[in-house]
């Protein structure tokens, strides 16, 4: 079991960390700050530091299979391995991370100025996209204004943990048409947006800002036709292209 300080605090950049195991598929540690690719939010890039000063790069970051609950370090062929039990120092690339971060929090603002039923969604550290069920198109500038509106409103973003019981009271906190809640778990992650979550709130694994002031400038940058009740929407950094 990985200890998962991303989910305790997303700004950790580094930790301190033990090597647990090590194996052709990756590097098993103790505590690390990379998220592991989950919930449209790709994993971090970044490397873990030796006592020597010398790094090993991390080449992805995933669950191990059918797990949510040890994380891998995966490394290039041929790349130096470390011994079980060294102790190392785990470094993610913050650039790229705090673009997700923010990316992410975009993709539940779009959620909250287009409240229809979400069918699928992938966040990157230039845009996201999220599918939704809904057969007319939407209006660009209007999208865009509404986001911004959320995000100059500069709502403060946080966790709260619910029983599967509370959730199953509250069906609508969940915005993913085909994804089910997790079974199995005695807790789950909800993301606050707003004083008492007045903005929103959806169960999520992933990291985001503390504040959506944080975001900066975001528009919907393509709104594409996929299937006959499906449109899909691109989030970009920057301003609405005139
Ligand atoms: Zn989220």
């Amino acid at each position: 079991m990985t200890r998962q300080v991303f989910t305790e605090d997303a700004y950790a950049q580094t930790c301190d960390a033990v090597v647990v195991a090590v194996s052709a598929d990756g590097i098993e540690l103790d505590q690390t700050v990379f998220y592991a690719t989950s919930g449209g939010q790709p994993g971090d890039s970044g490397f873990l530091e030796r006592a020597d000063g010398s790094q090993i790069v991390i080449t992805g970051v995933r669950y191990a299979d059918g797990s949510k609950i040890t994380i891998l370090h995966e490394i290039e062929d041929g790349a130096a391995l470390p011994d079980v039990g060294e102790k190392l120092i785990a470094h993610i690339d913050w650039e790229r991370r705090h673009r997700l971060m923010r990316m992410h929090t975009a993709c539940h603002l779009l959620s909250v100025a287009l409240p229809l039923p979400i069918t699928g969604a992938a966040v990157s550290e230039t845009d996201s996209r999220i599918d939704f069920d809904m057969t007319e198109t939407a209006d660009k500038a209007e999208l865009t204004a509404k986001l911004m509106e959320l995000v100059e409103g500069n709502h403060s973003v946080f966790t709260r943990w619910i029983t599967p019981d509370e959730l199953a009271a509250n069906p609508g906190l969940v915005k993913s048409k085909n994804v089910r809640p997790p079974t199995g778990v005695d807790r789950i992650r909800l993301v606050c947006i707003g004083d008492d979550a007045v903005v929103d709130s959806q169960p999520c694994g992933g990291t985001h800002v503390s504040e959506t002031g944080e975001i900066g400038e975001i528009h919907i940058g393509k709104i594409e036709k996929k299937g006959r009740e499906n449109r899909r929407m691109r989030i970009r950094f920057g301003p609405l292209p005139q």
